[in-house]
Order: structure tokens, then sequence, then C-alpha cells
């Protein structure tokens, strides 16, 4: 059925391209509530390999335009896990920008990018990581809604986080020089931890925090695998669980604290599986209050909103822009 834009709003598509699921919605803005005109999504089925993702990508992209009514294709925005390098495997310089630390192998080192403009046939598209997308979605629309600055953690099969400045226009996620603003998974907590990650270091982070280590730390010090949500469950009578969720609340405030340190966000909200867990909000704040420079620490920790939207909503909010004034200040400074 055809829906007319609010002249208020703009319409936007929005991809949420995950590992195991390729999600996109045609969104309208500007209202109090994200309003999805249309929802759609498809396996990624990351066997059949690169080719059959980018076209699997721009299909769903033509699919939900069409199932919103619209003639013309929107402004697209793609969240999808990791960042990009213009380092090829071989050392040299690429021209096109190369996705880098996906957990959807296929895609590293690929031109992703210009190949999904290129199949969708629109240079309107803009990249930004998963983490960055939820944490811009809880701005604009959920738990984290008019705050100025706000920090998103995802804790989940892995750590991410991302960064969301307000201005004027609304909020935007900041993705850095690098591409790697609010990367906290990989700050080191202990070099010397015997828990190598595959960023190349030991005892970072996600190591500690997300749900596989988590278990993990639990079946080494009690001999049996237990799923996160038993592990939670049986704190209250078994020792080991006990011990191995304080160590988490622990790291926890431990890496927060640093973050807060730098950044001090308005909000830190927390998304992904492990944030169900009760002892981020009850015991938390405490343990990040042991870690940061203030005598009393005032931010809140909340637990997200929008749940497993946030992705595709976030991905349909970032901004169309492709010019990025930190890199002509980085130029002049080289
Ligand atoms: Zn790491």
């Amino acid at each position: 059925m055809p829906v007319e834009p609010a002249s208020s709003g703009e319409l936007r598509v929005g991809v949420d391209l995950g590992g195991t699921k390729i999600e996109a919605v045609v969104l309208r803005t500007g209202d109090e509530e994200p309003v999805v005109l249309a929802r759609m999504r498809v396996a990624t089925d990351r066997e059949a390999g690169y080719e059959h993702i980018v076209a699997a990508t721009a299909k769903l992209i033509a699919d939900v335009t069409r199932e919103a009514g619209l003639a013309e294709l929107p402004p697209i925005g793609v969240g999808m896990p990791g960042s990009v390098t213009f380092r090829s495997a071989d050392g040299s310089r690429s021209v096109n920008a190369l996705v880098k630390n996906s957990n959807t192998a296929c895609l590293n080192g690929r031109p992703f990018r210009e190949d999904l403009r290129r199949a969708v046939g629109q240079d309107a598209i803009v990249f930004a990581n998963d983490a960055n997308c939820f944490a811009l979605a809880e701005a604009e629309y959920g738990a984290a809604r008019g705050a100025r600055v706000v920090f998103g953690v995802i804790l989940g099969t892995g750590v991410g986080g991302g960064v969301v400045f307000r201005d004027a226009i609304g909020a935007r996620a900041w993705d850095g020089l690098q591409g790697i603003a609010g990367e906290w998974g990989h700050v080191v907590l202990d070099p010397s931890a015997p828990l190598p990650c595959y960023c190349g270091r030991r005892g970072c982070v996600e190591r500690y925090l997300c749900g596989p280590a988590i278990e993990a730390a639990y079946a080494a010090r009690a001999g049996t695998n237990l799923p996160l949500s038993d592990i939670a469950a049986a704190r209250a009578h078994d020792p080991d669980a006990r011990v191995v969720l304080a160590n988490v609340v622990s790291n926890f405030g431990r890496a927060i604290g640093a973050v807060i340190n730098v950044l001090d966000p308005d909000v830190v909200v927390l998304g992904g599986g492990v944030s169900n867990l009760a002892l981020f909000y009850a015991e938390g704040p405490a343990a990040v209050a042991r870690w940061t420079f203030t005598d009393e620490l005032r931010t809140p920790i909340v637990k997200n909103a929008l749940g497993d939207s946030a992705g595709v909503i976030g991905a349909a909010m970032l901004r169309q822009e492709r010019s990025k004034p930190s890199l002509v200040s980085a130029a002049k400074l080289r």
C-alpha cells in the first residue's frame, strides 16, 4: 500500500547486516517514535560467499523500498560489524575502503561499500559499525533519548561500543579518524592474562565480558558448562557462579570507568544478550565509581529500550555526509 511521506519527516532505508540475517526497514524520521513503513529480513547465508551477500543486500533494499510503496530509493544507511581499512592484504594501498574485523569473514578484505553502491545503483549509502547504529538509535528514540553525549555498549557474543553526540540537527554517530571510536572491547585490562584476543593482543575487555568468555570462565572453575542465564540464576547457591559474576562486575566497572574518565557521557546504554543480566544495573554503578575520577558518579547506566530493532533504526538515522573535517585537519598535521 503506498504511503505518503510526512512533510516534516524524511524517508530513509536502514539495513542491519548481521552474521545470520540481513534486516532492512523504510523509516520515516521526524516523529516522536520511529515510524517503520516496511520491514523485511533474509538469511545472510554467508556460506554462499561474498558476491551472494552483496546481491542479497541490494535485492533486500529494492524489495523493502517497493514494499513501502516508494517509486525511488531514499537515502540508505548500512550498519555492520567491523570497520574498514585502505590497506590490502599484500600491504599495498587500496582505492576503495576494505572491510576489516567483520565476523562474517568472507567480507573481510573486500570493497563491500563500493560493490553495494554499484549493485544498488545509488551513491547515497553511508556505512557504520553496528554498535554505532545501536547507540544512535537509542539516542534518538530509546533509553538515551535527548542526551548530548551517549556511550552505547554492546555486550553479546563480542563486545562493541559506539559514541553519539547531539548537535543542532540531531544525534550523530562519531566514528573517529580511524573508524574505531568507541571500540572499548579492545582496551587491554591485563596484558599478562592468558586470554588471547582475535585482535592480536591479550587480556582485552572482550575476553572478559562477552557471553562466551563468561561461560568459559565458569567452565574453567566449575568443570561443567552452563549457559550464561543458568550461571546468573545459580549465583545464590553456587560459589563458582558467585566468583565468576563478581569478576564480571569488577571488570565491567574498571572498563566503563576508563571510558567515563575520557568521554564523561550523559548516559551509558547497554545492549546485546549479555546486557540482560540485572547485575550490570544493580551493582554496575558502584563498580564503575571505583574507577572514575570523581567523588560522585552520576552517570546513569541503563538498559536499551529498542531491543533488536536498534540496529536497523540506527542505520536509517545515519547522516548522509561524506566529507570528514577531522581528516582535513589530520592531513594538515602530517
Ligand atoms: Zn582484542
